[in-house]
């Protein structure tokens, strides 16, 4: 099922919230503020086709990578083959620890699924049915939207 993250808009806090069509206020944990959402039968389908926060249409597709993760093998190869230069082990396992965890940090990326994101007011939507329609990225659009509040009613500039 689609799980939807809006960004409170108070506190700046994340709020986790499932679609449902009965659901018109959602509240931050952090701070208790209220804010409404506009949940239709498509986002019960896991079907984005408008933002529940602020309407609009537009939206960018992304990998849903962990930069923190990344980091974490990388400090852990790091002191991996620090111990081994220590106690004299040989090189070529020093080399294989970082070929070992690129390895996996490039299969953990690679089974990274797909989010899709509003560009308007950064809400971001998990498991969305839909995300073969929703293209990545686009620069210009994101300006012309968030600097002249440009809306594209979902038909996405084709470069
Ligand atoms: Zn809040
Ligand atoms: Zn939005």
């Amino acid at each position: 099922m689609m799980t939807v993250l809006f960004t409170c808009k108070n506190c700046g806090s994340a709020i986790h919230v499932y679609p449902s069509v009965d659901a018109h206020k959602i509240q931050c944990d952090v701070c208790q503020a209220e804010q409404e959402v506009k949940f239709d039968h498509n986002h019960e389908q896991s079907i984005l086709k408008d933002c529940p926060s602020c309407e609009r249409k537009d939206f960018y597709s992304q990998k849903d990578f962990n930069r923190k993760l990344g980091v974490m093998l990388f400090v852990a190869a790091a002191v991996i083959s620090t111990i081994m230069l220590y106690y004299g082990i040989n090189p070529i396992w020093y080399l294989s620890t970082f070929i070992v965890l690129y390895a996996l940090d490039f299969v953990l990326f690679r089974r990274l699924k797909q989010i899709a994101i509003c560009y308007k007011c950064q809400t971001i939507f998990k498991e969305v049915a839909n995300i073969d329609e929703i293209p990545g990225f686009n620069h210009e659009m994101n300006d012309r939207i968030i600097y002249s509040d440009h809306n594209f009613h979902g038909k996405p500039l084709d470069h």
